[in-house]
């Protein structure tokens, strides 16, 4: 018995048959004596295909009007459960975003929750009810309608469980834990009990899109307990949880890829004091996300810088570079959308050599090329040719000992 925040995700809540579904399974855990709140995605595809719907109006389409618009995706999801749910004898009520008490910042698009005001969620969870709550969705304090960035349902329902001091937090998806790598891409890919916080952090921010990073943020910091779990079928699913002196024994826990990248390439800069801060100030006044940077060494006194940054921020991050280029005299800038980052993420890394240089040498094995490079203490990582990328997770995988029923990469003693 306690309180529970469930989360269902777009493929989990796809039609109707498949909501009736979550209701049954809602309907177990409220039968066990819990009290819950339920956070719903769009059905899959329909945050998507509102999207596209814009472009076709305009090619920049204004960032508040683009959330007003694709909010209404899991406005849609919350009702037909609430529906569902009274069916089955429950009482149940859908919340909004704003009338769940979540308040962000003003960063339409990719807004950051600030606070949640948990009193309206409370008063109804001690009425009894099943509160669904609309994920992805907050409001700013001048009350317009924002969204969390693209899987941002995630980060909602660990965010209300934080707030509500729930005892755990179980997402459901389509796949029935965190893997070792996609198994949509690796067959042989294996579900991992357990992954530590600093870990699953890793993966999500790496690409691994099976949770939102700002949901793993939440959930380390306020050490919230959240699985991961199929809807569709029972098992024990993946625990996100601190790290345990057992996990510091895989060398290589899993492998990670982003074909959601860009890379943006200001040719030609004055080699001298100053540049790239100026550069990189241009860029951060829109919050654009860049991951990797490198700076090719000059023969001349000129220099490049390229930066990798998500492919829907490439356009923004284009023409910001353009201005920079123009301020500090640079020759011009060039963008390549071919290409992806390939990952692997190990605690266990930390105490151990040689894992880098094994890394780059499975994939000169592949005569898979590497253009830019960057390690953490528990992770490598490399940009590729978007074409390399699949071949090279399975290369990885298999050359890391992920899969099948051998054992995992493991230190020597
Ligand atoms: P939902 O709609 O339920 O939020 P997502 O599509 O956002 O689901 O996330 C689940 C997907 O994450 C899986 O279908 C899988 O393709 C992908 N994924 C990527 N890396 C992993 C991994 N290491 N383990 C499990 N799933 C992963
Ligand atoms: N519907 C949103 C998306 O597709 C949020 C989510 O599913 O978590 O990104
Ligand atoms: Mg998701």
């Amino acid at each position: 018995m306690g309180l529970i925040v469930q989360k269902y995700g777009g493929t989990s809540v796809g039609d109707t048959e498949r909501i009736k579904n979550v209701a049954y399974k809602v309907s177990l855990a409220k039968q066990a004596g819990n009290k819950l709140v339920v956070v719903l995605s769009a059905m899959s595809g329909q945050t998507d295909a509102l999207i596209k719907m814009a472009y076709q109006i305009t090619d920049e389409p204004s960032e508040r009007e683009l959330d007003m618009l694709i909010s209404t995706g899991e406005r849609v999801t919350i009702p037909l459960l609430a529906m569902a749910l009274q069916k089955l004898g429950h009482k149940a009520i859908s919340l909004t975003g704003r009338q769940s008490g979540i308040f962000t910042d003003s960063m339409h698009t990719k807004a950051r929750i600030t606070r949640i005001a948990v009193e309206n969620v409370s008063k109804y969870l001690n009425e009894d009810c099943i509160v669904v709550v609309a994920g992805f969705q907050g409001i700013d304090e001048g009350s317009n309608v924002t969204t969390l960035g693209r899987g941002g349902s995630d980060t909602t329902a660990v965010a209300l469980a934080v707030a509500l001091r729930a005892d755990k937090c179980e997402i459901y998806t389509d796949v029935d834990g965190v893997y070792t790598t996609d198994p949509n891409i690796v067959p042989q890919a294996r579900r991992l009990d357990r992954v530590s916080y600093e870990e699953m952090l890793e993966m999500a921010s790496l690409g691994a899109k099976v949770l939102q990073t700002r949901s793993v943020e939440f959930a380390a910091k306020y050490k919230m307990p959240v699985v991961v779990k199929s809807s569709f079928k029972e098992g024990a699913g993946t625990w996100v949880v601190e790290e345990e002196p057992s996990m510091e024994k895989v060398l290589v826990s899993s492998v990670v890829f982003d074909k959601n990248q860009a890379k943006v390439t200001i040719v030609g800069v004055p080699d001298k004091p100053g540049i790239a801060a100026k550069i990189f100030g241009i860029i951060a006044r829109e919050e654009i996300n860049v991951d990797m940077i490198i700076q090719n060494v000059g023969t001349t006194d000129m220099t490049d810088i390229s930066l990798t940054v998500p492919r829907a921020e490439a356009g923004k991050a284009m023409s910001l570079l353009n201005e920079a280029a123009k301020e500090v005299g640079a020759k011009k800038v060039l963008i390549d959308e071919e290409i992806g980052k390939v990952s692997i993420v190990g605690v266990g890394m930390r105490s151990h050599t040689g894992v880098a240089a094994k890394f780059f040498s499975l994939l000169a094995d592949a005569n898979i090329n590497i253009e830019m490079i960057s390690t953490s203490e528990i992770k490598v990582s490399c940009v590729i040719k978007r074409g390399d990328v699949d071949r090279a997770v399975r290369i990885l995988h298999a050359g890391f000992n992920l899969g099948g029923e051998g054992p995992r990469s493991e230190k020597p003693h």
